[in-house]
């Protein structure tokens, strides 16, 4: 199996089995992304327990791109700060836009997203939930959208 048929097989199992799917109660905060390009709607809800994510689920529907990008990322940023995760979504943001981007081993399991960039249409669909995220983080209540 080389590198490319794992990517694809943990972009499949995230899709079809997502992590963190599921709502969480008020007070935690929450934000709607929608990319229109695609059809992908996600709604993230974020627990801080002051700047640590203490938890996070998601929940809508995509393809699945963004449905397992939403469960990768679900796994990647619990527990971190907000500067962690923020730090975080720019290495993802270069593997996703970059040809000649690294894949650090802080990615972890974020790496096998790298195959997202021989796509440019569906790096929107990818990069949905950390938008999501971030709008929930800054505690927007107008939801998001890609374009
Ligand atoms: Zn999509």
């Amino acid at each position: 199996m080389d590198l490319k048929d794992l990517y694809r097989d943990v972009i499949l199992d995230h899709n079809k089995r997502p992590r963190n799917f599921g709502t969480l109660p008020p007070p935690a905060h929450e934000a709607r992304g929608h990319n229109p390009l695609c059809g992908d709607q996600l709604t993230v809800y974020v627990e801080l327990d002051g700047d640590v994510i203490r938890d996070l689920r998601f929940e809508g529907k995509g393809c699945a791109i963004s449905v397992a990008s939403a469960s990768l990322m679900s796994e990647a940023v619990k527990g971190r700060s907000r500067a962690d995760a923020n730090a975080l979504y720019e290495q993802v943001h270069d593997l996703l836009t970059r040809q000649d981007a690294p894949s650090p081993p802080s990615l972890g399991k974020l790496a096998a997203l790298q195959g997202v960039r021989e796509f440019p249409a569906r790096v929107k669909c990818a990069s949905l939930c950390w938008h999501t995220l971030n709008a929930a983080l800054e505690g927007g209540v107008a939801p998001v959208s890609t374009e």
